[in-house]
């Protein structure tokens, strides 16, 4: 390298941790997913979260949480993710296209993975708007079937349109021959998906909370009420819905686990904040 030469100042701090953009889809006005290159020597457990973001207009770089949306198999990383309007990121963030580079420190860390918790028979991912994301990981890792016989997923969100990126990633997933394959036939019955909207008129309707404490999911779906020796959760949401939902998980006799000590449930923050 010719020490004379500097690099344009634009590029410059991204360096070394630039990843390319591959692919960008628009959601709703206020949610869009993207695609980039995966660094070489990356490896993380399907629902861990790593910092991503750009350079900002000082040079400096503008970095935020992000989980990780794809599973650890795949050979690009996708993400899930809101647009603030005024947010230092993401009023940015949203116009990237293919071609773009943005910044990925290659650090992934988080609680919410298959490790921290016990082995059971069924594991529920419970999540609000983008806190989907790290479920996005676990439903299309494998493992996740090999350890649990049926997977729950809850997504709730205010309307009908910004629940369509978790529907589609479990239809998907459903109707994947080479899942059937791995898994059986009956594929289909261990992914189950309960969507529902709080502000939108949709065929399931309230709040994770509610619909747990009321006993509705458990009625709808046929299956019996949360029980400490078959049920395990991940949480994911803003942190007013965690403890809400917490209290919930343990009013059902679940404790919270950590990696170091595995237990029946964990949770992760989807965002700091009150939410938008
Ligand atoms: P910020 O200044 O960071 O946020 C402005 C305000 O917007 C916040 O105070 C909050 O009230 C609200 N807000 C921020 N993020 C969200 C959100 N996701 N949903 C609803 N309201 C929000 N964001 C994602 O979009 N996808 C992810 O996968 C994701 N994973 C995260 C994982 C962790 C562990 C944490 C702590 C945060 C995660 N976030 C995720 C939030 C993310 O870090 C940023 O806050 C978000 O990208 C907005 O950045 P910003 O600079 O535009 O605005």
């Amino acid at each position: 390298d010719d020490p004379h030469v500097t690099q344009p100042k634009s590029t410059a701090g991204l360096l070394p941790d630039a990843q390319t953009v591959t692919a960008v889809r628009h959601w709703t006005d206020g949610l869009f997913s993207f695609r980039v290159t995966r660094p070489a020597s990356l490896r993380f457990r399907s629902g861990e979260f790593v910092m991503i973001g750009l350079l900002g207009d000082n040079g400096k770089p503008i970095l935020r949480a992000y989980s990780i949306a794809s599973p650890n198999w795949d050979e690009e990383l996708e993400f899930y993710s809101i647009k603030v309007p005024d947010g230092p990121l993401t009023s940015r963030l949203q116009h990237i296209k293919p071609g773009d580079q943005i910044i990925l420190r290659p650090k992934p860390v988080g609680t919410l993975v298959l490790d921290a918790l016990l082995p059971g028979k069924r594991l529920w991912f419970l999540a609000t708007g983008t806190g989907i994301a790290p479920f996005a990981s676990l439903m299309r890792d494998p493992e996740t079937f090999e350890r649990y016989e049926q997977v729950i997923m809850m997504h709730t969100c205010r309307t009908r349109a910004e629940l369509d990126y978790g529907r589609e990633l479990v239809e998907n997933l459903r109707h994947d021959p080479l899942l059937s394959e791995i898994h059986g036939d009956d594929f289909t019955d261990r992914l189950i998906y309960y969507p529902t909207t709080t502000r939108e008129e949709s065929p399931f309707m309230g709040r994770i909370t509610d619909n747990l404490a009321s006993g509705k999911v458990f009625a709808d779906l046929g299956l019996p009420a949360m029980n400490p020796a078959e049920d395990r959760a991940m949480v994911c949401g803003s942190l007013a819905f965690n403890v809400d939902v917490k209290a919930v998980l343990e009013s059902f006799g679940l404790h919270e686990g950590a990696n170091s000590e595995p237990r029946e449930f964990v949770v992760e923050k989807a965002f700091v904040g009150e939410g938008v």
